[in-house]
């Protein structure tokens, strides 16, 4: 019998901060300016020294697209002494190498030279495509324009970053739109083989935001898109579906083998009210299939040296240990 592998990543999140000049009509994770909005360096850096001591290897750090566009934040942030969020991630960033996680950012929408910069300390990035067709949901939402956003993909991978990027569905788009964003994803990883990962992600409805009574997506839908997704994608791109969104042994006939991150530190600050499962739970949920341990940049652009050589070490060492975790799962 063939073992279907399922891989993930244990992660710790970090919401640098919850502002956002954008403003989705489905977004309960950004807040105005207010204060505590910045997430501050002792948390922050604490949370990492617990993640390392729990077996963490990723940091992901999301947090909202341009918050300094948003008037007084940068008050906040020259708290910590910083004048720019991109600063203050890079910084972070830093830290965290020091601490023993990898980074991974997904900070909205950035120029060719910031992600450049970033590059210098994260071992992967990532950014939503979410759709390519122009919706009710992004109308106030500069950093959705799908063009900017194709754009910034395209740059990751002429900047050799390894990259995360996805779809968003039941946000008011058709399934011909999904169609298209997937093709698009296609496209362009034929021309710089940078993706290594495609997020098939349920709208979830969220009280107080103006989508809070759109119809959340069935699993035959979801089931549905991720058989599109396979089918259009090729075979080197994983097809990833959040184990706390959805039920992901039901949607793993259809195509899924990667979970993405799973913390067993912090909650999904984007889906707070969806906590994730742990990992013993899930691999009894998968039956047979087995759960198998990654870094956030994969094996085989580890290979390809697509990495900073500032994370050299740490990334040899951390995929020495999860590979010696998997083999030690494997034999349990
Ligand atoms: S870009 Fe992200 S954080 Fe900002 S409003 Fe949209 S969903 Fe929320």
């Amino acid at each position: 019998m063939v073992v279907r592998i399922i891989t993930f990543s244990r992660n710790i999140f970090l919401p640098l901060t919850t502002v956002c000049h954008n403003r989705c009509g489905y977004c309960s994770f950004r807040t105005p300016v207010r204060e505590g909005c910045v997430l501050p360096p002792g948390t922050i850096l604490e949370t990492v020294r617990q993640g390392a001591i729990l077996g963490c290897t990723e940091a992901l750090f999301t947090f909202g697209e341009r918050p300094g566009l948003e008037p007084g934040f940068n008050t906040h942030l020259a708290r910590y002494g910083y004048r720019d969020i991109l600063d203050y991630c890079f910084h972070m960033a830093e830290k965290t190498i020091e601490l023993g996680l990898l980074p991974h950012t997904n900070a909205g929408v950035l120029t060719y030279e910031e992600m450049k910069r970033l590059a210098e300390v994260n071992a992967s990035m990532g950014l939503m495509l979410e759709t390519t067709a122009r919706i009710k949901a992004h109308e106030n939402s500069p950093g959705k324009d799908p063009a900017v956003r194709i754009e910034m993909i395209e740059n990751a991978g002429r900047l050799r970053i390894p990259f995360t990027t996805g779809i968003l569905l039941g946000i008011g788009e058709t399934v011909r739109d999904r169609e298209e964003s997937l093709t698009v994803i296609r496209d362009i990883h034929r021309r710089y083989g940078h993706i290594q990962e495609v997020i098939i992600q349920n709208f979830c409805p969220k009280e107080g935001t103006p989508m809070a009574r759109h119809a959340p997506v069935d699993s035959g839908e979801m089931c549905g898109a991720i058989r599109m997704a396979r089918e259009i994608l090729p075979p080197d791109i994983a097809i990833q579906a959040p184990p706390n969104l959805a039920d992901v042994a039901s949607l793993v006939p259809c195509g899924i083998d990667d979970l993405g991150g799973i913390s067993p530190l912090t909650v999904d600050y984007v889906n707070p009210e969806h906590q994730w499962p742990q990992i013993e739970e899930l691999q009894r949920q998968l039956g047979n299939c087995r759960l198998v341990e990654r870094l956030c940049i994969y094996p085989r652009f580890i290979e390809k040296g697509w990495y900073s050589p500032r994370l050299k070490p740490l990334i040899n060492r951390l995929h020495q240990q999860v590979q010696e975790r998997s083999k030690i799962r494997e034999e349990g």
